[in-house]
C-alpha cells in the first residue's frame, strides 16, 4: 500500500515523513528523485544538454537549474518537452524505489511530493494524506525556516495549489496547526490505520 502525502511550502511533509519513519514506515522523496534522474551521466540531463546547449551545464557537468529554469518558464512549450523527458523517468523510479521498500518488508510505504496532484503522481499511490496548515501559519513557518521575508513566502504559497482545492482532494487530512507532539499523536493514530488497511488488502 502506497500512501501520497503532500501538502503546500512549510505545510509539514518533511516532519510528517520523519514521524511516520520513527514508526517504521520508510518513504521516498519525489523531489530527490526528480533531482535523481538529471544527475550526471544520467541519459536524461544528455538529452537536456543536446537540446539547450552548454549553458544549462555547470563547468562540472552537472546540472545548472537555475538556467534550466529560466529557459522554460519563459517558454511552455520547452517545459512540456522537458517534462516529457523527466516525468515518465521519474515516475519509473518511483516506483522502483517504493518495491524495494516493500521487498524490505515495510508495512506500508510513503510517497511524499510537494506537486503529487499537480504532477499525476496521485494516481500512482492508494491513499492521499494532505497534510493542512491555515496559510498565516504557513507564512511563518516559511519565513521562519527559509531566507525569505513573509511577502516572499505570500508570494510562494499564491503560486501553488490553492489550500481549498488540495484538500478537496484528499483522503485523509493532517491538521499541522498544533505542536509537534499534536503532529506525532496524529501521526501515531494515522499509521494504525494505515497498517490495519495495509493487512486487510
Ligand atoms: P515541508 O516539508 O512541508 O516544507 P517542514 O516539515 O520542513 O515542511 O516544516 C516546515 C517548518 O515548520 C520546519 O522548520 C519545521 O520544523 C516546522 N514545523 C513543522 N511542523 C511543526 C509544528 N507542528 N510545530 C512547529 N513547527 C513545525
Amino acid at each position: 500500500m502506497i500512501i501520497g502525502v503532500t501538502g503546500g511550502i512549510a505545510s509539514g511533509k518533511s516532519t510528517v515523513a520523519r514521524a511516520f519513519a520513527a514508526l517504521g514506515v520508510p518513504w521516498v522523496d519525489a523531489d530527490d528523485v526528480a533531482r535523481e534522474v538529471v544527475a550526471p551521466d544520467e541519459p536524461a540531463l544528455a538529452e537536456i544538454a543536446e537540446r539547450f546547449g552548454r549553458q544549462v551545464l555547470q563547468e562540472d557537468g552537472s546540472l545548472n537549474r537555475r538556467a534550466l529554469r529560466d529557459i522554460v518558464f519563459a517558454e511552455p512549450s520547452e517545459r512540456l518537452w522537458l517534462e516529457s523527458v523527466t516525468h515518465p523517468r521519474i515516475r519509473q523510479r518511483i516506483v522502483a524505489h517504493l518495491e524495494r521498500l516493500q521487498a524490505e518488508g515495510a508495512p506500508y510505504v510513503l510517497l511524499v511530493s510537494p506537486l503529487l496532484f499537480e504532477s499525476g503522481q496521485n494516481e500512482m499511490v492508494d491513499r492521499c494524506l494532505v497534510i493542512d496548515v491555515p496559510e498565516e501559519l504557513q507564512f511563518a513557518r516559511t519565513a521562519a525556516r527559509d531566507d525569505v521575508d513573509d511577502k516572499q513566502a505570500r508570494a510562494i504559497v499564491a503560486a501553488q495549489m490553492p489550500r481549498k482545492e488540495r484538500l478537496a482532494r484528499a483522503d485523509d487530512v493532517l491538521d499541522n496547526s498544533g505542536s509537534e507532539q499534536d503532529l506525532a499523536a496524529r501521526v501515531t493514530e494515522l499509521d494504525r490505520c494505515y497498517r490495519e488497511m495495509a493487512t486487510n488488502r
